[in-house]
């Protein structure tokens, strides 16, 4: 924390605190200026910026690959309980295009509420896309890479402050859930997607009336991995606790192609693919809110991948169109609504009920199947029966 870079950054970040994201100083090198040397940073040099900003070779760092079958399931992990999140129009919300994504930014009476072990304050939240010739989110799930991933950012206010929290392990929270195309346009994306032609060049800024931002995420809050990381941009500051929520947002493909090609960063080309490769766990462990270790249902993907099959989404929910759709491969690790809850919840744990009951059954038979037979050898006479074989799996038996 000595390194007088690091210094300024986080001096500038003070300053800029409400244009941060989690990719802490990348915004405040894009406030005032555009242009060469903006922001010291690239994707097109990601490789390189440990050269500058020594955190990025850490052994804590963001985003990674989410290996479902090695994640450790935590019954201390809680669903997430947003406050706050209906904003009224009245409030005006900066959205800014910082040249490596684009920036809402969120007053800090949002919170998280529960399913934290302290409270965190929202400070902005941002995206990452791929382009129309591939997918950009940044962490993956058992290898495969969805259409593009938002984050909500927040600070630990008991931290003092955001430069504080900022330096600290777990001063930072991070939301995170994967977008993928849908059928049909995601409303709750609208108020933000309509406006990105403002802001179409790096540097540009303007406001959006305020509305429930709590949309933006998928509706089930309860399922997610945990783990210790980092920013997922320079200058790596390992203190972000993640939370990357299990099911996934869907938008339409104009949605996402819009995404995709309306902004532009560096001198002017296109802002597309701004995600950072998956980093080394180095021993850490990814925790999860649910049993996603022992869920039997895999299926291959198109890209080589392999994902949780997810059940059905549940129409009659007012925010359905934020669901994954239940067909077969391609579908994300997701579950439905509050109803399809307890099903999607447990999917691994009624499977494994049912195979119980099955070997239950099986064993009580052979029992019974043995009884009889010895009870017949007993008196070999008295209960005639030429196909005994099968007789203990009667209705009779199975009433016992
Ligand atoms: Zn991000």
């Amino acid at each position: 924390m000595s390194c007088p870079r690091l210094g300024l950054s986080l001096l500038l970040l003070a300053a800029l605190a409400w244009t941060e994201d989690e990719h802490g100083s990348e915004d405040s090198s894009h406030s005032k200026k555009k242009g060469p040397g903006h922001g010291h940073w690239s994707y097109a040099d990601k490789d390189e910026w440990q050269l500058e900003f020594p955190f990025c070779s850490g052994q804590k760092q963001s985003p990674i690959n989410i290996d479902t079958n090695s994640t450790i399931f935590s019954h201390e992990l809680q669903p997430i309980v947003l406050a706050g999140y209906s904003l009224d129009p009245s409030e005006q919300l900066s959205l800014m295009n910082n040249g490596h994504t684009v920036v809402l930014q969120l007053p800090g009476s949002l919170t998280i509420a529960s399913g934290y072990p302290q409270e965190y304050r929202a400070m902005q939240l941002h995206l990452h896309w791929g382009s129309p010739e591939g997918p950009g989110s940044e962490h993956t799930v058992d290898g495969r890479r969805y259409d593009g991933e938002i984050h909500m950012v927040y600070y630990n206010p008991s931290c003092g402050s955001i430069k504080e929290a900022m330096k600290q392990p777990g001063g930072l929270a991070v939301l995170a859930a994967f977008l993928q195309v849908g059928p049909e346009d995601n409303m709750h994306y609208q108020p933000l997607l309509e406006q990105l032609h403002k802001v179409q060049e790096e540097g540009k800024e303007t406001t959006v009336a305020g509305f429930n931002i709590e949309g933006l995420l998928p509706a089930n809050l309860g399922r997610y991995y945990r783990y210790s990381g980092s920013l997922t941009t320079p200058p790596c500051y390992q203190t972000v606790n993640w939370t990357v929520f299990n099911w996934t947002v869907l938008l339409s493909k104009k949605q996402i192609s819009l995404l995709e090609t309306t902004l532009q960063g560096d001198d002017d080309t296109d802002l597309q693919n701004n995600f950072r490769l998956t980093q080394r766990l180095h021993g850490r462990k990814v925790l999860a809110s649910f049993q996603a270790s022992l869920s039997p249902r895999k299926v291959p993907l198109p890209d080589g991948g392999v994902a949780p099959m997810t059940p059905a989404p549940d129409s009659a929910t007012e925010r359905s169109m934020d669901k994954v759709p239940g067909t077969g491969a391609g579908c994300p690790p997701c579950a439905d609504s509050e109803k399809q809850l307890g099903f999607a919840l447990q999917t691994a744990d009624v499977l494994a009920g049912l195979f119980g009951a099955l070997f239950a059954v099986t064993a009580l038979a052979f029992l019974i199947y043995i009884h009889r037979q010895r009870s017949q050898n007993r008196r070999p006479d008295s209960h005639p029966k030429p196909n005994i074989i099968y007789t203990a799996a009667t209705t009779d038996e199975n009433t016992v």
